[in-house]
């Protein structure tokens, strides 16, 4: 498995970027330049917590995977511009199949889908015949289509738990969010052995020395981390509760274990507090996600006067995909 992702991720590194268009406005235009071409195509953009700070300041949502499947479910724009990666904007596309769904970069993938194909997907099914199978909204259209709920890491506790406690779960894709959810659950799951690659990569040493040096900092964390990296959390949740929660602690400084793009808007929103993103092993800067960085301005505007890169789903895969997610929707209002 860690092999197939390597293998995936350089494959990804490997992809030529779509060429930014003719006609592209220099950088100080190009936020004037998108709210006008935003204007035109009666557009919106929803961008993730993790996409570069100059994307998030001109979105109008950003959010997290949960949010941002709410607010596509419930947008009445023409052409969603969905400023993450591809499995998020294949889910908008499953919510709104009349919408143009634009992705700026459409080799903007995600090492954990990647890590769950559906055929062995399927395979792993059908050796557990009797389970319900709950996948995290990090996978494929053709995993969602195989599963029975879909879950966020914001939601994924509390849609387990009503979940008739006799009935076997096949858990997937990501090992470290479900063994979290097990423990937070009291629920046993099988578990697909996927991870991400951002997640898994935090450095235990260099979280110890931060912890040294801001001894009045608290641990915030993601799911997708490790165990070790877990355990020296003081908090642990989905990054909408990480912001929400550094907001309300009384706490004056973060370290922050998840992908640095979340800092823009803890600091934007908490400029009197302090946050710490930790490093890689190594100092290396892999904590940062290669997929949702290939997001630009420039491939934002691009994307948004040409209409392209769509994304374009078979419709009866979407509509296998949807059930799950609608159900997800439903049992999380
Ligand atoms: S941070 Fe990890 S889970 Fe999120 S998009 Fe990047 S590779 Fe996928």
């Amino acid at each position: 498995m860690h092999q197939l992702r390597l293998r995936l991720v350089f494959a990804a590194s490997q992809a030529t970027p779509p060429r930014v268009q003719e006609g592209c406005p220099a950088p100080a235009e190009l936020p004037a330049a998108i709210a006008e071409l935003k204007r035109q195509r009666n557009a919106v953009i929803l961008a993730h917590y993790y996409q570069e700070p100059a994307i998030q300041d001109i979105a109008d949502f950003i959010g997290d995977s949960l949010e941002l499947s709410r607010k596509a479910a419930a947008t009445e724009a023409d052409v969603i511009v969905f400023c993450g990666v591809h499995f998020m904007a294949e889910t908008a596309k499953i919510l709104n199949p009349g919408k143009t769904v634009l992705l700026p970069d459409l080799d903007a993938g995600c090492s954990l889908a990647d890590a769950c194909p559906a055929d062995a997907f399927a395979a792993f099914r059908a050796a557990h015949p009797d389970h319900l199978v709950v996948s995290y909204i990090n996978c494929s259209a053709a995993v969602k289509a195989q599963s029975d709920l879909i879950c966020t890491s914001s939601n994924a506790v509390d849609l387990i738990k009503q979940l008739p406690p006799e009935q076997p779960i096949l858990f997937a894709p990501d090992q470290n969010l479900g063994r979290w959810v097990q423990r937070q659950s009291g629920r046993d799951l099988s578990l697909w052995p996927g991870s991400c690659q951002v997640h898994e990569t935090f450095s235990e040493q260099a979280l110890l020395q931060l912890k040294l040096d801001h001894p009045n900092a608290e641990v915030i964390a993601h799911p997708e981390c490790q165990q070790n990296l877990l355990d020296l959390a003081d908090f642990i949740g989905s990054t909408s509760s990480l912001l929400r929660h550094a907001a309300e602690s009384p706490a004056p400084a973060f370290i922050v274990l998840t992908e640095p793009g979340i800092l823009h808007q803890m600091q934007r929103a908490l400029p009197d507090k302090a946050f710490h993103p930790v490093p890689g092993a190594d100092g290396c800067s892999c904590n940062t996600c290669p997929y949702m960085r290939l997001n630009t301005l420039e491939k934002l505007w691009s994307c948004l006067n040409s209409l392209a890169p769509a994304i374009e789903l078979d419709e009866e895969l979407r509509l296998r995909a949807l059930a799950p997610i609608e159900r997800m929707l439903a049992m999380s209002r």
